[in-house]
C-alpha cells in the first residue's frame, strides 16, 4: 500500500473527513484491521484565508510547496491537497516535488463522465467559481459545460463557506439557500451539481437535490485510497 500525503487544514473541518473517508475506504476494500497509510501536513487556515483575500497567491503557494516537500521527505508516495480552492496553486506545487499529485477536479470529472453527464453546475468559493483554474480544467480537459450561479448567489455560497462551514457551523437557513441555488442551476440545464468546496458536503446531502451531486471530499478521498492500492 502506498502512503497518502495529505495537505490539510483548509479547513480542518473537511480534513478530518478526508482522514475518516480514506480509512473507511481502506477497511471496505481490504477488510479486517486494514487502514490507510497517510501523513498530513496541516496549515493554519487563518494565514491562508488572509493571503487568498489579499490576492497573495504566490505566498500561499510557498506555504503549500513547503507542506508538499515535507510530505515527500516524510515518505509520502503522492500528494492530495484537501481543498478545491487551493488547486489554483497545483502547478506551483507539482513543479516543486517529485511525487505525483492527485488533482481533485480530475477525480471529480471522472465521476461526472461515468454518470454520462455533460452539463454540470459548480458551487464553491468565489475563487473556484470565478477563476479559470477549476472551471477551465473541466471545460478544456473533460469537455464539460460548467454552470455557476449568478453573482448575488455566488456571494451567498462564498459567504456561507467562510463565515459558517469552515467554522463548523451548520445553519438550516443556509441549506435552504443552497437548495434554491442548486435548483436554479438545474432549471438552467445543469444535469448535476459539483459540491466544489470540501466543506459543502457537511451541509448538503444527496437528498437535498433532485439531480446527482458530486461531493468532492468523498470523491477525492476515495480516489486517493484507490491510488494507494494501485500496483
Ligand atoms: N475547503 C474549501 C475548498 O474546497 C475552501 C477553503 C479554502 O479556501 O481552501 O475550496
Amino acid at each position: 500500500m502506498k502512503t497518502i500525503g495529505l495537505i490539510g487544514g483548509m479547513s480542518w473541518e473537511s480534513s478530518i473527513e478526508y482522514y475518516r473517508i480514506i480509512n473507511e475506504a481502506a477497511k471496505e476494500k481490504l477488510g479486517g484491521l486494514h487502514s490507510a497509510k497517510s501523513l498530513m501536513a496541516s496549515v493554519d487556515f487563518a494565514e491562508i484565508e488572509k493571503l487568498q483575500h489579499e490576492d497573495r497567491w504566490d505566498k500561499a503557494g510557498e506555504i503549500l510547496v513547503k507542506c508538499a516537500q515535507d510530505l515527500e521527505r516524510g515518505g509520502a508516495d503522492f500528494i492530495v491537497l484537501c481543498t478545491n480552492t487551493m488547486h489554483k496553486l497545483a502547478d506551483q506545487i507539482t513543479a516543486n516535488v517529485h511525487i505525483p499529485f492527485l488533482h481533485i477536479a480530475d477525480a471529480t470529472a471522472a465521476k461526472i463522465a461515468a454518470a454520462g453527464i455533460k452539463r454540470i453546475g459548480l458551487l464553491g468559493t468565489r475563487f473556484t467559481m470565478e477563476h479559470d483554474f477549476y472551471k477551465g480544467r473541466l471545460i478544456n480537459n473533460f469537455a464539460l459545460d460548467v454552470l455557476t450561479p449568478e453573482k448575488a448567489d455566488r456571494d451567498i455560497v462564498h459567504r456561507v463557506i467562510y463565515e459558517e462551514l469552515v467554522l463548523g457551523r451548520i445553519v438550516d437557513a443556509s441549506r435552504e439557500e443552497y437548495k434554491r441555488i442548486m435548483n436554479d442551476l438545474l432549471a438552467k440545464g445543469a444535469e448535476g451539481v459539483i459540491l466544489g468546496c470540501t466543506e459543502i458536503e457537511l451541509l448538503i446531502k444527496e437528498t437535498d437535490c433532485s439531480a446527482p451531486l458530486f461531493p468532492t471530499t468523498k470523491i477525492h478521498a476515495v480516489a486517493a485510497m484507490e491510488k494507494a492500492l494501485e500496483q
